[in-house]
């Protein structure tokens, strides 16, 4: 278990780290090296439930991530141990264990990761039984020469691997909302099949709206990018995809490129919500080219809600503004410790630096919220 650590012993580890790097450079014409001579500071970034869950433990994901790049851990590894946090958290209904089922009641959870330093990648996607898919998809990385495997063949890896096989990733939590759903959606078992995706739309939305699920874990997705005062990036993403999804649907979250691009020797960003609205326009590889172009982490970002709004046509995804009408959000981190947390509409995100964890607001594109 991680030993508790105070406020002060956080920001002390922070600067500490400052410190050796600063001594280790050379002073400049014999004068004793600034406290915070790197030239990046350390980040970690994700999505708002990154500064939320502890999963029992003292420390939220980024902050856990952050402590952990700030004592010398790997980068990826790091992040991988902080958004374990919200995998494994059972009051956390949007990833991992207790994440949303399928439509036929099934956990089946995506995740995709990319280490900056050594450019390798892995991934998982409909992946069943295992409660960290983040970690299959770093073991992915780590032995394998796939970028993705899927499916039954992900957990005959994961098996290979060690990891446990649970029969039934849901809890409680999870299965008492899958049934609520089944309720609202087929109440006499016969709806005209046209109806029925409509009515699944909508009985979940009525389930947000009864307060009976966090409209976060409707769409519900961990993604956390890091950087470390090296400028080593990496970033991982992980989730148990759109509630009560069509059985096989994969989202954006396992695929490079989208729900996850880390470039090295440039950034990472990755993102959460309407993962068919990213996956349309592969948006974290879009931002990362935007700032290879000079974009800032916000102004790349800003970019890709741009893109996807020219690019969603369909009436049955714009509102009343004929705007999309959904949500989607981007968190981006550069080599130099630049960030940015943006949306479609007001969201929140979270970052951990120096200074501790803190929750703040997304740049958005369009005021307001996503009406679905
Ligand atoms: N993007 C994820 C997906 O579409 C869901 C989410 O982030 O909320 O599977």
């Amino acid at each position: 278990m991680s030993k508790k650590i105070t406020r002060r012993e956080f920001v002390q580890t922070g600067t500490a780290v400052g410190v050796a790097i600063g001594g280790a450079s050379a002073p400049v014409f014999g004068k004793a090296p600034a406290l915070q001579t790197s030239s990046v500071k350390p980040v970690v970034v994700a999505s708002n439930n990154g500064n939320v869950y502890k999963n029992g433990g003292a420390q939220t994901g980024v902050q856990k991530a952050f402590n952990l790049i700030t004592r010398g851990t790997d980068v990826l590894d790091a992040l991988i141990a902080g958004v374990n946090n919200c995998e494994l958290d059972p009051a956390e209904s949007g990833v991992g264990y207790g994440g949303l089922p399928n439509a036929d009641g099934i956990v089946q959870l995506d995740s995709c990761c990319m280490h900056g330093p050594t450019k390798r990648a892995g991934g998982v996607a409909a992946l069943e039984g295992v409660r960290t898919p983040s970690l299959v998809a770093k073991a992915v990385l780590d032995h394998t020469d796939h970028h993705l495997l899927v499916g039954k063949g992900a957990q005959d890896f994961a098996r290979n691997m060690g990891f446990k096989i649970e029969d039934d990733l849901n809890t409680e939590k999870s299965r008492g909302l899958w049934l609520e759903w089944k309720r609202r959606i087929d109440p006499e078992h016969y709806l005209d099949p046209k109806k029925r995706g409509q009515a699944s739309h909508m009985a979940g939305l009525s389930m947000v709206r009864d307060g009976l699920i966090d409209p976060m874990s409707y769409y519900g997705t961990i993604n956390c990018d890091g950087v470390n005062a090296k400028g080593e990036v990496c970033g991982v993403t992980t989730t148990s995809g759109l509630a009560w999804k069509i059985p096989g649907r994969v989202g954006d979250s396992p695929i490079l490129g989208a729900g996850l691009y880390v470039d090295g020797d440039i950034g990472a960003a990755g993102s959460t919500g309407r993962g068919e609205a990213n996956l349309y326009n592969l948006c974290s590889f879009l931002i990362v080219e935007q700032m290879r172009m000079g974009k800032s982490p916000k102004d790349a970002g800003m970019e890709a809600l741009r893109r996807i709004q020219k690019n969603t046509v369909e009436k049955r995804l714009l509102n009343a503004r004929g705007l999309p009408s959904f949500g989607i959000s981007f968190y981006i981190v550069n080599k130099k410790g630049e960030y940015a947390g943006v949306s479609m509409y007001g969201a929140t995100y979270a970052v951990c630096t120096e200074n501790g964890p803190q929750t703040l607001q997304c740049e958005p594109l369009h005021p307001g919220r996503a009406t679905d």
